[in-house]
């Protein structure tokens, strides 16, 4: 059965929603969370926007996500499906070189310093 509960942490650790998605950042009162738990088993953090929603709010929000991540998955099945087919295909040794030419060319570049 899941549940939540409010707990208080000495650290902040910053966790996206796991009903939403959404990046909370760094909030210091975010060291009073709710977290959501499967019985005993520690699921993750809800954010206050889906505590505020409320249960039946907060499955909206997630099928409004599970629906975002369908359309993400088939797009980049499609671009999967082209750039197996890429003729074009940049060789790395070309990369490595680029790399090497770049970092050579910024070791010749003398430093102005501050003035
Ligand atoms: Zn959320």
């Amino acid at each position: 059965m899941l549940t939540t509960n409010v707990e208080m942490h000495t650290v902040y650790l910053p966790h996206p929603c796991v009903l939403c998605g959404c990046h909370q950042g760094q909030q210091p009162e975010r060291c009073v969370a709710v977290w959501l738990y499967d019985d005993e088993v520690s699921i993750g953090d809800v954010c206050p926007e889906c505590v505020e929603a409320g249960p039946s709010g907060a499955a909206q929000q997630m099928r409004e996500r599970a629906k975002d991540l369908r359309e993400l998955s088939d797009s980049l099945e499609r671009l999967a499906n082209e750039v197996a087919n890429v003729e074009d295909w940049v060789p790395i040794e070309e990369l490595r070189a680029a790399k090497e030419a770049s970092t050579e060319m910024r070791r010749k570049v003398p430093d102005s310093g501050p003035f």
